[in-house]
């Protein structure tokens, strides 16, 4: 819960900042009043169709608490909110998925900067903390430093890490590493990829290759295949969330830099529109502030 309240400061506060504006003008609880409300909601980036469903819901509520005072509304809503965002998590499948007596491998996709290779590094030293040995596989071969910033991670988290020179196949990457953790009967191998979302033919053809190469060696596997959104980019991000489903199956979600944005709402965007779970939450830069994603905390984080 702490590195939720900490990590959501920025959301909490520019959503009770909008609150109180909203009520800074209150009159009473009309239709301009919920106009006012659901245009908030829009710029929290909880998405056009979620913020018309909140408000139809906000409404109903309010009504049936009869609530007047603007206190009492304010009450009201933000209860609702935190229960409407609970609720709507409560029959998601947050969990990571692992394999049973063979390597597990979690894929991880998404566009330059969003957060992949300090995901993978977090992720590979809360792994170990918890007594699994791991393998790291720098399959984004493409961008200048991406191999090395990898090799950093493995270095600090003492984990091998599979690499060759840049420009090479990220297929063959993938290969020598999955070989390689057969072979050191490694419990998770997590495997980083370049995201050129800008040609997305290739992105998928390559995306393919990566996944057959891995389903020869291991069935079962992948067992995740996270995709890594930046939450600052808000509505960005969506957009670039339907672009990734539409190139590959995608199991979770992973949403970094939720510390950097006063608009954690977009995980409710997300949510409701792309029916893909978020897995993992990225609230700051630390080894600790990766989170298994928990919809009842966030909600408080954010709301209360
Ligand atoms: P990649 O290109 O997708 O591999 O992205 P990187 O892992 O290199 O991350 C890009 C930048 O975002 C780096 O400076 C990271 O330190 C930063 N970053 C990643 N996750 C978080 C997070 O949860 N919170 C904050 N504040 N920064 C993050």
């Amino acid at each position: 819960t702490e590195k939720y309240d900490a990590g959501l400061e920025k959301s909490r506060t520019s959503f009770s900042e909008r609150l109180n504006a909203l009520f800074a003008n209150f009159r009473s609880v009309d239709e301009d009043f919920f106009d006012d409300l659901e245009e908030m909601l829009i710029e929290a980036d909880v998405g056009f169709q979620t913020a018309v469903a909140l408000t139809d819901a906000l409404r109903e509520e309010v009504k049936l608490k009869n609530a007047k005072k603007p206190e009492a509304v304010a009450q009201v809503i933000v209860e609702k909110l935190v229960d409407l965002y609970g609720e709507a998590g409560a029959d998601e499948d947050n969990s990571l998925h692992y394999a049973q007596g063979e390597p597990t491998v979690f894929l991880f996709v998404g566009v330059n900067g969003a957060g992949k290779t300090t995901t993978i590094g977090k992720l590979a030293h809360q792994l170990q903390a918890a007594g699994k040995s791991v393998l790291l596989a720098a399959g984004d071969t493409f961008r200048a430093g991406a191999i090395e910033q990898l090799q950093e991670w493995g270095r600090r988290d003492g984990v091998p890490v599979v690499a060759s020179a840049a420009g090479a196949d990220p297929a063959s990457v993938v290969f020598d590493a999955v070989k390689q953790a057969k072979q050191d009967q490694v419990d998770v191998l997590l495997v980083d990829t370049a995201g050129r979302l800008q040609n997305k033919v290739n992105l998928m053809k390559e995306l393919d290759k990566i996944k057959r190469v891995i389903v020869r060696e291991l069935p079962n596997a992948p067992q995740e295949v996270l995709l890594v959104l930046d939450a600052t980019t808000g509505q960005n991000a969506l957009s670039q969330a339907k672009q990734f489903k539409q190139t590959t199956d995608i199991s979770g979600i992973v949403l970094t830099k939720l510390d950097g944005t006063g608009k954690g709402g977009i995980v409710l965007a997300i949510r409701n529109e792309l029916h893909v779970p978020v897995k993992l939450a990225g609230l700051g830069e630390g080894m600790d502030d990766l989170q298994v994603f928990d919809p009842t905390k966030f909600a408080y984080g954010l709301f209360k």
